[in-house]
């Protein structure tokens, strides 16, 4: 589909795409010339009608011999391209193949993504810093202190609480506590670096969460990777309603 979208025009040509962007693609170009070239080329150039008449006439002929396979745990590449619009989080039953290509997905999106940063030392906030290019142990601009806490939301609200407590003002109760979560944040980066800034960006992944998975100090970024994706589906499958 995607190919043929690209030779009519109405894809960029050699745009990446995984999974589900690939399979939203039958449903925007249904009812289009488009789906119908994508329907007739699988049919015309890459079915072989001949061949699978070959193979069930040897099957039936007892030439070839059929062995049943059945996984137990999840479904096989081919079934689940067919159950997985049936479950609530597919990636939860996705073979190998899919699950590292969830994992591409998650880490080109994190990596791709900006936050701000507070210093907890000096109270400076940068501001829109690319995570794809912090350094392994990203340091304060104005005071080179490590003691930064990645924000995703609202840092200007966490921003006015430090300066707050610097100026010695009295905190009420939730100050206090976005205070400790950012503090929290901070005392990861300082320990783990960008990696800890990566793995608090993720979905679902709070200080605590990220510090279970900080300390096994993964060797590669593959295995670091896979653990976060697993963190995050952890919580999305067990998450209440009521916190959506
Ligand atoms: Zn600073």
């Amino acid at each position: 589909m995607k190919h043929a979208a690209e030779r009519f025009g109405a894809l960029a040509r050699g745009r990446l795409m995984y999974g589900d962007a690939m399979k939203e693609l039958m449903l925007r170009f249904r009812l289009t010339p488009i789906y119908d070239e994508t329907i007739r080329e699988a049919l015309m150039e890459h079915s072989d009608f001949d061949g699978v008449k070959g193979i069930f006439k040897e099957i039936s002929e007892g030439k070839i011999d059929l062995r049943f396979f059945r996984s137990k745990d999840k479904p096989t590449p081919l079934a689940y391209h067919i159950l997985y619009r049936h479950v609530d989080i597919p990636e939860l039953i996705a073979p190998e193949n899919v699950a590292t290509d969830n994992m591409t997905r998650l880490r080109i999106s994190i990596e791709g993504r900006s936050i701000d940063m507070l210093c907890f030392d000096c109270g400076k906030l940068t501001r829109d810093a690319s995570i794809a290019s912090l350094p392994d142990h990203p340091f304060c601009q104005d005071c080179s202190s490590k003691l930064l806490a990645p924000l995703f939301w609202s840092s200007a609200y966490a921003t006015n609480i430090l300066h707050k407590k610097q100026d010695k003002q009295s905190l009420d109760e939730n100050e206090q506590k976005a205070l400790t979560r950012a503090r929290r944040s901070a005392d990861l980066v300082i320990a783990y670096g960008r990696r800890a800034i990566i793995a608090q960006s993720v979905y679902g992944i709070g200080p605590q969460t990220a510090a279970r998975v900080l300390s096994k100090m993964h060797e590669s970024d593959d295995e670091f990777y896979r653990d976060l994706l697993e963190a995050k589906l952890q919580f999305i499958a067990t998450r209440p309603f009521w916190n959506n």
